[in-house]
């Protein structure tokens, strides 16, 4: 950027943390815009209230068609509830209207640059992976030894996710439990 003023807007958790030596200032932003300064305008903002978002969290759970239906998600959102985390799916889970759309991660959905992304019953297909390939640590769980999402994992368990993910809830729990 050549201009003598530089404004950058960061998403969240969008890369890791760098020491660098470099000297700078910071200044306070005393905002004297307003709307008609900028090219655009702001139609309408749309908050999620009492969730936390899948752009703003430092942990997301998320989960596929391995789930087999809506019915099972209980157990994802209370995995994300112990860990203080958002929940996501993959496109074909809020296609066919498990979850809503908010939710779907990846190419076409939304990207995700969380510390820990927690993979449950998802393939790892390329456009999924394409979204949240700015997450730092990656933890795949999956009936499958041969799915894709395992290729790009940093840890992974093969397991049935109705038996895998009710132990690391019961895990989690006793582990607060015993530090709180
Ligand atoms: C143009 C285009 C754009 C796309 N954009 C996106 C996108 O943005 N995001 C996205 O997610 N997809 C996207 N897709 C779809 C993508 O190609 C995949 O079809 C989709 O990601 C697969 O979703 P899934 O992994 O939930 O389902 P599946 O592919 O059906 O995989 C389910 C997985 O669950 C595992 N499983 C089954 N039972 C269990 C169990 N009991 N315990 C543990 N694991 C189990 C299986 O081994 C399997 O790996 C796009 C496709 C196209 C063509």
């Amino acid at each position: 950027i050549s201009t003598p003023v530089k404004v950058l807007g960061i998403a969240k958790n969008s890369f890791g943390l760098v020491e660098d030596a470099v000297a700078m200032t910071e200044e306070a932003f005393a905002p004297s815009l307003n709307d008609a300064d900028f090219g655009i305008k702001v139609e309408n903002v749309e908050k999620v209230t009492g969730k936390v978002t899948i752009a703003d969290a430092e942990i997301v759970v998320s989960a596929g068609r391995g789930m087999k239906g809506p019915e099972n998600w209980g157990m994802i959102e209370e995995l994300a509830s112990v860990l203080g985390a958002a929940t996501a799916c993959s496109k074909p889970v809020s296609d066919i209207g498990w979850r809503p759309h908010s939710e779907h991660v990846g190419q076409t959905g939304k990207p995700v640059a969380s510390n820990l992304y927690i993979a449950v019953g998802i393939s790892g297909a390329i456009q999924h992976i394409a979204g949240i390939n700015s997450s730092k640590v990656k933890v795949v769980i999956n009936s499958d030894p041969e799915a894709p999402f395992f290729k790009v994992a940093d840890y992974g368990v093969v397991g049935d996710a109705f038996t895998v993910v009710p132990q690391l809830i019961e895990k989690l729990k006793a582990f607060k439990a015993s530090n709180s």
